[in-house]
């Protein structure tokens, strides 16, 4: 019954959702207008292929399988990068990027606030150690809600982006994400960035609100507003593997001990 429910699987057009080849699970994603197959490995270690309408999902499996040493490869990378992100400390001295730029942790036993940034170091209450990655959190959070809704706006102005508002949250390995009621969602790590590389993940979000897809089309909206978004997408890989972001790295060893 198992095996004729893989070989049925195996069979006609490839279907959105989970595809299983050999141990690995991987994310199917139909895009009607793309050329071929695209596969990711997120942050979280999720395999995701992006697919056109249509595709036999033999090829698929083929394509999968040609690429294992790729996919391996990469989840090995993605281990790597959450090995080196866990090693935040929270004591004097330690570092934490914020808006591009590295500022030094310090604790002090008298504060207005759990965190703040005061004079070019960021302070942690000492009675706030306990839950001092909660703590962390919610302070970027803050400063996310007030500096993104004013960066956003000339943007969206630029786009015709029919943005309604900006949150920030907890997205796990997504950088955004927007719903069809205008509203923009921005992953609280992204406040660790260059506000260049900021930019970028709002200006992707703010062309989702115009295409929901990663088609040729959105791309097209994407660069009419940043030309250089490609450029700014790489240095987005290339930080963004580098930035603090404890959730993903409990995501990423729990993928290693299934
Ligand atoms: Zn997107």
């Amino acid at each position: 019954m198992a095996a004729a429910a893989v070989a049925m699987q195996q069979l006609g057009p490839v279907r959105p959702g989970p595809l299983h080849v050999g141990r690995l699970e991987i994310d199917v994603v139909v895009v009607p207008d793309r050329d071929g197959v695209r596969l990711t490995v997120e942050r979280d270690a999720r395999i995701t292929a992006t697919v056109p309408a249509g595709l036999d999902t033999a090829r698929l499996v083929a394509v999968v399988r040609s690429r294992r040493r790729w996919i391996f490869d990469k989840l090995d990378e993605r281990m790597e990068e959450a090995a080196l992100r866990s090693d935040k400390e929270f004591v004097t001295g330690e570092g934490f990027h914020y808006l591009g730029r590295s500022y030094r942790l310090k604790l002090v036993d008298e504060a207005p606030v759990p965190v703040g940034l005061v004079h070019g170091r960021l302070l942690l209450r000492r009675d706030c150690l306990d839950r001092a990655q909660d703590e962390l959190i919610a302070w970027f959070r803050g400063r996310g809600n007030v500096w993104l809704p004013a960066r956003a706006e000339p943007w969206a102005q630029r786009m015709r982006a029919p943005c309604q508002n900006i949150a920030v949250r907890r997205l796990g390995y997504r950088w955004g994400s927007c719903n069809r009621e205008g509203g923009v969602n921005i992953h609280w790590a992204a406040m660790q960035l260059p506000a260049s590389l900021v930019d970028y993940v709002l200006v992707h979000e703010l062309a989702h609100l115009h295409k929901r897809d990663h088609s040729s089309e959105f791309w097209r909206v994407v660069g009419r507003a940043m030309p250089d978004y490609q450029a700014r997408r790489d240095q987005l890989d290339r930080f963004g593997a580098q930035l603090w972001l404890p959730e993903s790295v409990n995501s990423v060893k729990q993928l290693a001990h299934r």
